[in-house]
């Protein structure tokens, strides 16, 4: 096969050409052409959630939960509590950094299937003053829930409450106005719905907050306030950029651009969304969520009741056709992933239900003896 095989993950996920092509050049930290990508790449980020007037885009080098991590050590100061909405694999992860930077924490558990309530999270802040800052899944990738940003954030505003969003897998393709919804940090990474290379994330920070948060972070690698002031300095990155992330990053946004923007990146997710579970559908899987909670970004299947399905089976013989699954992360019950984001389209999502469909035959599944539990 002279094809990549296509990810159909969260990230690491399938780029396009001019993307790789963009990484085949070597460029200095310290060179001024290297800083304009960088200075160009934080408008643009910047741009899509309408954040000029208010926010500042601070980069970091690592995984999308390195961001995480620097954004609550660097906004919440070390008295700080923090209390985590949590419906999902994702927000528990949030819930153990804060707990292991020391923070205060307290989590409000809602269950899997469901957004977090507005209306529960209300209470909780009414109940418990005590309480400074609020973090907010946005998609929950563990299962591929949408959570109502809006509605948390209004009610974090008026309870006068810090907001933390992970918006790790909708930014770039779900719409966030900065104008309409206030939030302290807001972040994601290069290798989710942007479609660049894993490698960096990056944080949107409110820039009346970001003033005070000078000394919260006991991290030095971490601290998004340093890194924020050295960069506006010097134009660098305070320590070694992953310079060929970076310039893929800019190639893959100058990409989501000229493809015209969030609108645009959502109708395609839509469609790979619904394309997939249509055609999943017809060969007997359920999806683990309503129509109505399911972002377009990842759907979580249920395994098939049938006593000759086994998960490393599948994935090999779907694999061996061109396609790379996702396993579940549910621990209850047998589920498995397939992600909707990356430069994709309908027709790689048809030829993928195929692949299913082969790997089904291989297995000794016919798609008529299997019903899902
Ligand atoms: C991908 C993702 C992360 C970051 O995961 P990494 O493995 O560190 O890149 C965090 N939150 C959500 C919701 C994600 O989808």
């Amino acid at each position: 096969m002279d094809r990549d095989r296509i990810l159909l993950t969260p990230g690491p996920l399938t780029t396009t050409l001019r993307t790789k092509l963009a990484m085949l050049k070597d460029w200095g930290s310290w060179d001024s052409d290297f800083n304009a990508v960088t200075a160009q790449l934080r408008q643009r980020l910047l741009d899509i959630v309408n954040g000029q007037a208010t926010h500042t885009v601070v980069p970091l080098q690592g995984s999308g939960t390195f961001s995480v991590e620097a954004a609550v050590a660097t906004i919440v100061p070390r008295d700080g509590h923090v209390l985590v909405l949590d419906n999902g694999a994702y927000c528990k992860r949030a819930a153990k950094l804060t707990q292991l930077m020391g923070r205060r924490l307290t989590v409000l558990p809602f269950g899997e299937q469901e957004p977090v309530s507005p209306a529960a999270l209300d209470d909780k802040l009414q109940a418990d003053t005590s309480i400074t800052h609020v973090i907010l899944i946005h998609c929950e990738t563990g299962t591929g829930v949408l959570n109502p940003l809006a509605e948390v954030a209004a009610v974090c505003e008026h309870r006068g409450k810090g907001l933390i969003v992970d918006a790790m897998s909708s930014f770039g393709a779900l719409p966030i106005d900065a104008r309409a919804i206030r939030f302290d940090a807001l972040i994601a990474a290069s290798g989710k719905c942007l479609e660049g290379v894993p490698g960096m994330g990056f944080v949107i920070l409110r820039k009346a907050v970001l003033e005070g948060c000078a000394g919260n972070s006991q991290s030095l690698a971490m601290d998004l306030f340093d890194q924020h002031q050295y960069m506006e300095k010097t134009g660098q990155w305070r320590f070694t950029p992953p310079t060929h992330v970076v310039v893929a990053l800019a190639e893959s946004v100058q990409q989501f651009i000229e493809e015209g923007g969030q609108p645009a990146r959502l109708a395609r997710y839509t469609d790979n969304c619904r394309t997939l579970i249509e055609g999943m559908r017809g060969l007997g899987f359920e999806p683990y969520l309503e129509p109505g909670v399911q972002a377009p970004i990842i759907v979580t299947f249920h395994a098939p009741a049938h006593p000759a399905y086994d998960f490393k089976r599948f994935y090999a013989a779907t694999k061996a056709r061109g396609f790379v699954l996702y396993p579940g992360k549910l621990t209850q019950i047998e589920t498995f992933r397939v992600g909707c984001i990356g430069a994709i389209g309908r027709h790689e999502i048809q030829q993928a239900v195929n692949a299913v469909a082969d790997a089904l035959k291989e297995l000794g599944i016919s798609h008529h003896d299997h019903s899902t539990n």
